[in-house]
């Protein structure tokens, strides 16, 4: 059993789907033998309410000044960073930028979940009725990972959760594009477990089977020989003492994969 001691995905309450407080998760790391964490909420854009995914921009001063005490705490114990999961979108350059340039943030993962379109999220990537939907996803992705802000791509096979088609040559074809950006930009790949925690085995376009990590995927992401992190994308502390990671190791053994451990953080320019 192989140990796992850094998670750069983490959530808190703020976007209204996650559990415990911000210490519980700072401490039950610890416990677990964590070395460095990251504070990854869904991001809060300015203006923009969307209740029971992410929290409002108003909570952007708490957040901060939570992560910030935690981090100077428990610095004799463990490395704390500050950042957000993040769709993005073009209409949001400047505030992306301002992130890191006003607020401090350490780095941004991106987890392309919606479409956006004033104000609302019409479309849910993860739920694609058609084959257009998973080819915007990844077009979502490319245009992304261009910019030079996202440190890895959260749950790159997150489409595979609801995808009408399965794994038909449009699935596959978003794999190569997602993988061949991924090694363009050198940005690394997340194995996620929140599949595995969140929703468990299902029954999805005729598998029975975790929506993601989706094996196929992998096999196509080691083709491009891209690097690959493993994410807890914890919704609560006790998903650092699960010690159910295993699953996400046995895909690394088995398309023998380039795993990372520490991430380089990725800036704007
Ligand atoms: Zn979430
Ligand atoms: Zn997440």
């Amino acid at each position: 059993m192989k140990k796992l001691d850094s998670c750069y995905h983490s959530h808190t309450t703020r976007c209204g789907h996650a559990y415990g407080t911000d210490e519980q998760y700072v401490q039950r790391a610890i416990q677990h033998g964590f070395k460095v964490i990251g504070f990854s909420d869904h991001i809060f854009f300015p203006g923009v309410h969307q209740p029971g995914m992410r929290g409002d921009f108003s909570l952007l001063e708490d957040y901060k000044q939570s992560v910030l005490s935690l981090q100077e705490k428990y610095r004799k114990d463990i490395t704390v960073h500050l950042g957000f999961e993040a769709e993005y979108y073009p209409e949001f350059d400047a505030y992306y930028r301002s992130l890191f340039t006003d607020h401090g943030f350490d780095y941004l993962i991106l987890g392309h979940h919606f479409r956006y379109e004033n104000g609302r999220f019409p479309i849910y990537y993860a739920a694609a009725k058609n084959a257009s939907f998973i080819e915007e996803y990844a077009n979502g992705i490319v245009a992304a990972l261009k910019t030079g802000y996202f440190s890895y791509v959260a749950h790159p096979d997150l489409y595979m959760l609801g995808y009408v088609g399965g794994w038909d040559v449009h699935a596959i074809q978003v794999a190569h594009t997602i993988c061949k950006i991924a090694k363009e930009t050198n940005t690394p790949l997340e194995l996620n477990l929140g599949g595995v925690n969140g929703r468990g085995l299902m029954h999805i376009a005729g598998e029975y089977r975790f929506p993601y990590p989706y094996d196929g995927f992998w096999a196509i992401a080691k083709q491009y020989d891209v690097q690959v992190i493993i994410g807890i994308d914890a919704h609560a502390p006790e998903q650092y003492a699960a010690n159910n990671w295993q699953i996400l190791y046995d895909i690394v053994d088995r398309y023998q994969l380039t795993l990372i451990d520490r991430l380089t953080f990725k800036k704007p320019r």
